[in-house]
């Protein structure tokens, strides 16, 4: 079944680490909303959250493609690979855009698993999807940034050392363009909750561990900026089109995962004196999730295979990620519905994955989003905004 895939020996080897986390793990974790230490452990220790570091500071140095190997099959096997999944591209922005003192001091620590670099502070409440119009301000004083705002649906922040932030060095209104005037800044949380950040986490329907952070003050070292200052903007969207394949291998995982569960159901149970999967009502759907989520598969590839390649890929991350979390999404629906009334029961795993995966048309980025991209960028439409 497993016979032609890629990276045959990574995904076994991902398969057997989570064999040891199965259903009742994710399960009691979900109730309590807590975060799973010990599987983001185990994943670290295997070497599996460094796989994209590159040998000369202590990772295993492979490409986007074999990390899509890893998460998918972590989302197949049942488990979630967003407690942890950050740490694989938020690294990308230190190693592609950081100094050498700056690579020295975090990669081979982070590669260790001495230093979790799982926290990337993007999103604001008032700007949204407008990244341009995010407003938390790095300003400088002597050799620090002071650092004032806000920002909302910042996953993990309890649960790293180290975040990268996105801020604004220059407003808006006095930048050249929308895009210019932001930046990148290393923010070590060990140091700064208490001293001008404050973490506050958010409830949502899912088990994803994410927060707002206020900064009322935060003083962050000047030898902390990435890059440029200003020009952060263009750092961080690079390191989005690795988030956009990662999180869409995450998508064809999880469609994996419920078109496993809902064919092995349908051939099991029993009404009316035949498998319900003999009927075609149940069969075809459980048919048509394994289509899409194959197509979708292919276009994960091939974006994977263009990041890696150097080649700009920024329609096709987006086209990965829309396809996978749609496939994905078809196919928990579909999971729902073969289970009957056991897909609501929290003992089969559909209902949890199925909330987990609806989260993948929205962030990280909401597919009306892609469509608009697709739209203008590749088909020359008018802009609607
Ligand atoms: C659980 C969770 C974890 C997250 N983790 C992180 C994280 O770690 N770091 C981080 O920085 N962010 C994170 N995010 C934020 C996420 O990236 C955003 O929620 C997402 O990009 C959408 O932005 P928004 O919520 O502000 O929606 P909005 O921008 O307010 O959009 C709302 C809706 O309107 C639609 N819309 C908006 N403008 C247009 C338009 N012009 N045309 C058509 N439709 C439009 C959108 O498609 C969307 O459906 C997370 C979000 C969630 C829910």
């Amino acid at each position: 079944m497993h016979g032609t895939e890629s990276f045959p020996e990574i995904r076994e080897a991902v398969r057997k680490l989570c064999a040891q986390f199965p259903g009742e793990y994710w399960r009691a974790l979900d109730r309590d909303r807590t975060y799973p230490t010990q599987f983001v452990q185990a994943l670290t220790d295997a070497g599996f959250l460094s796989v994209l570091i590159p040998e000369a500071y202590g990772g295993s140095g492979l490409g986007l493609a074999a990390a899509t190997a890893v998460l998918e099959e972590i989302h197949r096997s049942g488990c979630n690979g967003g407690a942890c999944h950050a740490q694989m591209y938020t690294m990308g922005t230190i190693l592609k855009h950081g100094s050498e003192a700056q690579k020295q001091a975090y990669l081979p620590k982070i590669a260790s698993g001495e230093l979790r670099l799982q926290a990337f502070g993007v999103t604001e409440p008032t700007a949204g999807t407008d990244t341009t119009r995010i407003s938390t301000f790095a300003r400088r004083d002597g050799d620090h940034y002071v650092i004032t705002g806000q920002k909302l649906w910042i996953s993990r922040a309890e649960h790293s050392d180290l975040m990268v932030l996105l801020c604004r060095t220059t407003a808006r209104e006095d930048a050249t363009k929308p895009s210019d005037g932001m930046s990148v800044l290393i923010v070590d949380l060990r140091d700064a909750v208490g001293n001008g950040l404050t973490i506050r986490p958010v409830r949502t329907m899912l088990n994803h561990a994410t927060t707002e952070l206020f900064f009322d003050g935060l003083r962050v070292p000047a030898e902390n900026l990435v890059g440029q200052e200003g020009k952060g903007f263009r750092y961080i969207l690079d390191g989005m089109n690795a988030e956009r394949i990662l999180i869409a291998s995450e998508c064809i995982g999880d469609g994996r995962f419920f078109v496993d569960r809902a064919s092995g159901y349908a051939k099991e149970r029993e009404v009316f004196g035949r498998p319900i999967g003999q009927n075609q009502g149940v069969q075809f759907p459980i048919a048509r999730a394994h289509v899409q989520v194959t197509a979708a598969s292919l276009m994960v590839d091939k974006a994977a295979a263009m990041f890696d390649a150097g080649e700009p890929c920024g329609t096709e991350a987006n086209m990965a990620k829309m396809l996978a979390s749609e496939a994905s999404w078809f196919a928990a629906d579909t999971a729902i519905q073969t289970h009957g009334g056991f897909g609501f029961a929290e003992d089969y795993d559909i209902e949890r994955k199925f909330r987990e995966t609806r989260l993948y048309q929205v962030a990280p980025i909401s597919t009306n989003l892609i469509l608009s991209h697709v739209g203008t960028h590749v088909l020359g439409m008018p802009k609607s905004f």
